[in-house]
């Protein structure tokens, strides 16, 4: 049996807050504002993991209004919804995902990320895909106020 999955976040992006993406903080002069670490390719991933086993989503699992998660570090937050997926009985055959953002530049920035997020799943980095779009100039993601992920995921049953 197989199940896809579909997660989409999005965050502002200001001043005074580091940028997470995927658990890597990458060098930038604004960041994800959010009760966590604002880390939205981490929260598409979940809400996709999580979606394709049908158990819930990351508000359900996470509520914004429990300080148990206030800062969290996203990876976290990822490993339990991960472990919840697991003890369902599956396993991950791939995840692909897209990132909307005006700057930095995401490309230099891709292996380390693909093998953040592998890491965390227990999964090998081929298995995990991102590439980043920007917002053409247009829009809140094309001004640089906010960034914007859409991931995919494809879970098999282990038996
Ligand atoms: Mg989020």
């Amino acid at each position: 049996m197989i199940r896809t999955g579909l997660g989409y976040d999005l965050h502002r992006l200001v001043e005074g807050r580091p940028l997470i993406i995927g658990g890597v903080h990458i060098p930038f002069e604004k960041g994800e504002y959010g009760h966590s670490d604002g880390d939205a390719l981490l929260h598409a991933v979940t809400d996709a993991l999580l979606g394709a086993a049908g158990i819930g989503d990351i508000g359900e699992f996470f509520p914004p209004t429990d300080p148990q998660w206030k800062g969290s570090d996203s990876r976290k937050l990822l490993a339990v919804a991960w472990a919840a997926v697991l003890e369902k009985g599956w396993k991950l055959e791939n995840l692909d995902c897209v990132i909307a953002l005006q700057e930095p530049k995401f490309l230099p920035w891709r292996t380390e990320v693909r093998e953040s997020i592998a890491s965390v799943l227990g999964v090998s980095a081929d298995q995990v895909f991102v590439k980043a779009k920007t917002g053409e100039g247009m829009g809140d993601v094309g001004r640089g106020d906010a960034v914007e992920v859409w991931a995919s995921c494809l879970l098999a049953s282990r038996d």
